[in-house]
This record gives structure tokens, C-alpha cells and sequence, in this order.
């Protein structure tokens, strides 16, 4: 049977400074080496202070995945050199005292499976290592420390996935969680990263890592599987390893045999005390947690009658459902999920279109409840829609200028219907025999409108004017 596990990094991107230190917790846009401090370079004499809004953040993270939180927490140390930490050791934290990890047996469901959590421990990500050309070739290696000490989440999960599909599912939940949490920007390059393990039946448990996108890692386990299996037939023992995956040949290759656990040489971290958590603290923290996504889900199919496919689009992307939450109201929400998921996530698809999109809350609502009052066709929203974004003009203001408004006038559409009657002697003929031919007729209406006709008053007019 196959099974695969994950280690999931989680920066808490939306925090203002790094775990032990005051250096900003964001620091991509940095000069190399310049969101550096004595602390987070680990300089003689220095000393971490810890950061109490990331155990906070960790803690909600635990919670939202269904985590059991414990009263007291401790750090320890993980002894190891590597040049991207600086200090030859990362603050961390461990089970050996009892959990005392800031989470521990949760569970998440993927599709009906549940998949159970380990643990989760909050740690510092160390600095990064800035390679010329491939990593395997290359003669020098930069390191910039901009990164070191910016506060982590480390998810563990038990080896429940049965194959990589599984995992992208899981992947993608955890990431719009994550966003819809506000502790992070998973978007963000480097934001959340994955290391899984993975084996077959009778065969070692086998680390894959290094990999870069989630696309990549569901690649990497099917390349992994694959080679695993094969390796079986030809009854070639699979040794326990890490491997990590090559992007640009599209293979895992062996990199160095596994450490155990015990040659990290944990021991507690003296300079950061244990930390005691309050339930006081804890119910705060629940109370102010944001409306999870299954929830909102369930809330906009309820009360807005939302259909179940639109309100699963729209609850679990965090941008839209916000905007969805200012603009809607009881009589247009309805109308603004189907504005949004089915116009606007087509058109504004990137972070950067949301970026640049000039359209607000506003907008949206003015615009929708243009719909319902039928001063505007479903049709002509989309061209409306498109403006604003560019522009962001008012709705009546794009109406008026692109002479979008609804016509429902009667006088104008019988004018249109008399050309069309003219035009279209065959078809008025056949409308007294075939009753379904005047929808044609209401089409030609429509296109001599630019879609900008009332189609109820035309349908009603051309059957009074033909007398069926
Ligand atoms: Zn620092």
C-alpha cells in the first residue's frame, strides 16, 4: 500500500517582525544581508526574545486545524551546520517532555478522507542559499541572511495520503486556510513549501525534498511511486534515503542517506523559558478567529440560496469572498456571487490584476442591483464589469457613456419589432404554425438591440402583435 506523509514550512508572512528578533518578518524587496541583526545572525552574546504575536498566529493555525493546544510550550535546540544558519543550530520544538509542540493530533478532511496532523511546531526558517547556475555544478554559492529567523510553522502530517492527487487536494485546503486565517500569503514565492516521505508496500520510508511548487511535488511523488515500484519488481531493496527532486530533469536523485532524529543533538533552548498559554488566552484567540470556510460555505447556500457550486468558488478564495461579504445584500447576493465567479474571477485571475483592478465593493453592488432592476441586460454587465476594472468609473457612468442602458421602453422595441416583421415575413408565417419560431424572432430583436433589449416585454409584444 502506498504512503505518503508531508512536512509542510509555513511562513507567517502577515507578521510584522521574525520570531526572536525585531528584523522585519517580510523580508523579500531587501538588499542582501541588510534585515540582519546581531539576534537573527547569532552573534556571540546576543539574545532571542520571543515573539509573542507568532505564537498566537501558530496557535490559531492548530486550532483551525483541529489541533489540541497545550497549556505550556518549550523550544529546543537542532544542532546541525549548514551554511544558510548562521547560528550552527535552529530554534525549534520537540515532543521529549510530553507535547509541548504549539499543536498536536489534528485532522483535516480531503474529500472524505481524513487526513490526521502530528504535529505542528513553530520555528525559525534559516537564510538562504543563493546558487550561480545548477546547484550540483556550481563553483559559488551566495548566502544572504535577509530570511534567517522569520518565523515558521512547521505542519507534520501521518502518512495518511494513498496517492498524489490526495496531496494536491490537501495542499490547496491548507493554503486557501492559511490565506483565509490572515496569518499568510501563501502566494507568496517560497511562503509555503513541502518536503513529503513516501513508500510502498515492504519498502523504506523515502524523503523527497527541494521541491518548488505544489504542480512539482505531485510530479516528484509520481516519479517517486513509479521508480519505487519498479525497483519492487525487479526485487531491488529500497533503501531509506533523501532524494531530492530535479526540476529540471524531471527525476529525484539520491542526495545523502538520512539522519536519524538523534544526531541532531536536541536539547532545550536555555534562553527561551518555557512559555505558559492561558485559556484565557486560547478562548480570546478562538473567539477572534475568522469564520472558517466550510462555514461561510454553508451560510451563503443557506441564506442566499447560492448555488453549492458557486458558494464552493467563492467561500474559499479569501479576496473574493471579502469582496462578496461588502457588497452583497439580502436582495443582491445572489446576483454578486454569480457577478463574481462567473465574470470576474475570468478576467482579474492574477495577483497582480487584483492588484491593478479599480473595482470596490461599490461597484459591484451598484452594478447588481442594475441587474435586478432591469436597467441593465445580464449581457451587456460583462462589458460594464470589464470598464471598471480599468477605469473604475461608476456604474451609470459606464452605462450612459457606452450607451449600455436597457431598453424597456415599449414604443422603442415595437419600433425594432416593426423592422423585424419586415424583414422576416418567413419566419412570421411559420410563428403562426410553430409557436417556438417567435424565439427566434426575439433574437433578431435582441441582436438589432445589441442585447440591450427587454427580453420578457419583447417575448410578450412580439406574441400580442402576431396573436399567439
Ligand atoms: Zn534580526
Amino acid at each position: 500500500m502506498t504512503k505518503i506523509g508531508l512536512e509542510i514550512h509555513c511562513q507567517l508572512t502577515k507578521l510584522e517582525s521574525k520570531l526572536f528578533c525585531s528584523c522585519k518578518a517580510d523580508y523579500r524587496g531587501f538588499e542582501p544581508n541588510t534585515n540582519i541583526c546581531p539576534v537573527c545572525v547569532g552573534l556571540p552574546g546576543s539574545l532571542p526574545r520571543l515573539n509573542k504575536k507568532a505564537i498566537e498566529k501558530a496557535t490559531v493555525i492548530a486550532m483551525a486545524l483541529n489541533c489540541q493546544t497545550p497549556p505550556k510550550i518549550a523550544f529546543f535546540r537542532k544542532n546541525y551546520f549548514y551554511p544558510d544558519l548562521p547560528k550552527n543550530f535552529q530554534i525549534t520544538q520537540l515532543n521529549i517532555y510530553g507535547p509541548t509542540s504549539i499543536g498536536q493530533e489534528g485532522k483535516i478532511s480531503v474529500e472524505g478522507k481524513e487526513i490526521r496532523i502530528r504535529r505542528i511546531q513553530l520555528e525559525e526558517d534559516p537564510g538562504r542559499l543563493i546558487y550561480e547556475g545548477s546547484s550540483e555544478r556550481t563553483q559559488i554559492t551566495l548566502v544572504d541572511y535577509n530570511r534567517a529567523g522569520t518565523p515558521l510553522v512547521e505542519i507534520v502530517t501521518e502518512p495518511d495520503f494513498e496517492n498524489p492527487k490526495q496531496v494536491r487536494l490537501f495542499l490547496n485546503i491548507l493554503s486557501d486556510l492559511l490565506e483565509n486565517l490572515g496569518v499568510s500569503d501563501p502566494s507568496l514565492e517560497g511562503a509555503m513549501r513541502a518536503d513529503a516521505n513516501v513508500s510502498i508496500e515492504g519498502g523504506s520510508k523515502v524523503e523527497i525534498k527541494n521541491i518548488n511548487s505544489f504542480y512539482d511535488l505531485e510530479k516528484a511523488l509520481q516519479f517517486e511511486l513509479t521508480r519505487q515500484q519498479s525497483l519492487a519488481e525487479r526485487k531491488i531493496e529500497i533503501i531509506q534515503e533523501t532524494r531530492h527532486w530535479d526540476d529540471r530533469r524531471k527525476i529525484t536523485i539520491s542526495a545523502r542517506s538520512k539522519e536519524g532524529e538523534e544526531d541532531y543533538r536536541y536539547f532545550l533552548e536555555g534562553d527561551i523559558p518555557w512559555v505558559m498559554i492561558a485559556p484565557q488566552v486560547v478562548s480570546r484567540l478562538k473567539k477572534d478567529m475568522p469564520e472558517s470556510i466550510s462555514s461561510k460555505r454553508e451560510r451563503y447556500i443557506k441564506n442566499f440560496d447560492i448555488p453549492t457550486q458557486v458558494a464552493d468558488v467563492l467561500s474559499s478564495d479569501k479576496f473574493y469572498s471579502d469582496l462578496f461579504e461588502q457588497a452583497h445584500s439580502e436582495k443582491n447576493a445572489k446576483e454578486v456571487a454569480n457577478l463574481i465567479t462567473t465574470d470576474l474571477m475570468g478576467f482579474v485571475d492574477t495577483k497582480e490584476k487584483r492588484k491593478e483592478s479599480k473595482l470596490n465593493a461599490k461597484h459591484l453592488s451598484d452594478l447588481a442591483n442594475s441587474i435586478i432592476e432591469n436597467k441593465i441586460t445580464r449581457n451587456s454587465s460583462k462589458t460594464v464589469l470589464q470598464t471598471i476594472v480599468k477605469t473604475g468609473k461608476s456604474v451609470p457612468q459606464i452605462i450612459s457613456e457606452l450607451d449600455l442602458g436597457h431598453v424597456s421602453d415599449e414604443k422603442e422595441i415595437t419600433m425594432v419589432i416593426d423592422e423585424v416583421i419586415k424583414e422576416e415575413s418567413k419566419a412570421v408565417d411559420e410563428a403562426k404554425q410553430k409557436p417556438e419560431t417567435i424565439n427566434y424572432l426575439v433574437g433578431k430583436v435582441m441582436k438589432k438591440t445589441k442585447g440591450k433589449a427587454d427580453a420578457t416585454l419583447t417575448l410578450e409584444l412580439l406574441k400580442k402583435r402576431l396573436n399567439c
